[in-house]
């Protein structure tokens, strides 16, 4: 058995978990796959950590809001150290484009002005542990393909956020893409002209199907400003508005998958992130519009299913991701 700790890195928060697996020989890898690894989340910690403003406040290139994540990262990895002595590394999903060949953070559109930055390198020097990065979306998907039910091959994750984020596992290996910009989902457009998106486009899907994007319908409906989570109550009650704000979510979110099945067809389908709790309110307008927008030979073909890992999907991804590279 070997203990890694698993870190999810979002914008505002860091969670950290100690993920326990058997440890297994190339030889039965290889024979078997990756899915009798059997992790086991054995604790999980949170801590507030506003990066994103950091990132914001320093500016670009900055040395300050860089050294100020390494340590606020570092001092929570060896809190939980002095619990569990025997961790053997440290695997890191980071919201970004991480180049595959470098490890090095290439950008990260959420936490602006952090480009070719090497996390992995600069961390290890400061807590002597091996530390691997890894997209957080490709992290997820790997933590729902390690802990799925049912044997797959293949698995496609969509991560409902912020923005929204995706991860494929192909023949049982994450896809990373030549340059690590694999699967960016939440680019790919879905209202020509549409509302400006972060990446420079118009219309992309994730500006209508992610927790902001929701927040904007809403607010151009109804005049007020509210988060995905209390717009998904209020759906519950009755709000028209809101119930309309989540049907475009689950519209726009069905329109890309149509599109992304007819690249790489793949059967399973997991939707998780924060806002796959207001599934519910989704689920009919997506359902509607796959159909309708899908190859018809796929029709009936594809198993879209919600996470039942809450938000521990990201921790035990990366730090699986990791134990693969040790
Ligand atoms: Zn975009």
């Amino acid at each position: 058995m070997a203990l890694i700790i698993g870190i999810d890195v979002g914008g505002t928060n860091l969670r950290l978990g100690v993920v326990q697996y058997e440890v297994q020989h190339k030889a039965q890898c290889n024979a078997v796959g990756s899915q009798n690894e059997r992790p086991k989340l054995l604790e999980e910690m949170r801590f507030q950590a506003d990066f994103s403003g950091l990132c914001k406040l320093h500016g670009p290139d900055s040395d300050q809001a860089w050294h100020k994540i390494l340590t606020t990262i570092a001092a929570a990895i060896n809190a939980v150290r002095a619990k569990y002595p025997t961790v053997a590394a440290v695997g890191i999903g980071f919201p970004g484009f991480i180049d595959p060949h470098t490890q090095r953070i290439s950008l990260s559109p959420n936490l602006p002005g952090l480009s070719n930055v090497d996390l992995s390198a600069d961390l290890s020097a400061l807590i002597a542990l091996p530390v691997i990065t890894e997209n957080d979306a490709l992290a997820a998907a790997y933590g729902e393909f390690v802990t799925v039910a049912k044997p797959l091959n293949n698995l496609l994750y969509l991560g409902l956020g912020t923005g929204v984020g995706g991860g494929l596992i192909l023949n049982r290996q994450p896809f990373q893409g030549q340059h690590g910009v694999a699967m960016e989902v939440g680019h790919i457009i879905v209202a020509p002209g549409g509302r400006l998106c972060g990446c420079g486009n118009y219309g992309c899907m994730e500006q209508y199907a992610s927790a902001s994007g929701v927040s904007i319908t809403y607010l151009e409906a109804s005049g007020e400003r509210c988060s995905a989570a209390e717009i998904a109550a209020r759906a519950k009650a009755g709000d028209q508005h809101a119930v309309a704000a989540y049907s475009l979510a689950g519209e726009s979110l069905a329109q890309a998958l149509a599109h992304i099945l007819k690249v790489i067809d793949v059967t399973d389908i997991v939707v998780g992130g924060g806002m796959s709790a207001g599934w519910q309110y989704m689920q009919q307008a997506f359902q509607q519009r796959l159909n309708q927008d899908l190859i018809p030979v796929l029709r009936g073909k594809v198993n879209v299913y919600v996470t039942d890992m809450d938000d521990q999907a990201g921790i035990i991804g990366a730090a699986m991701l990791a134990g693969k590279k040790l």
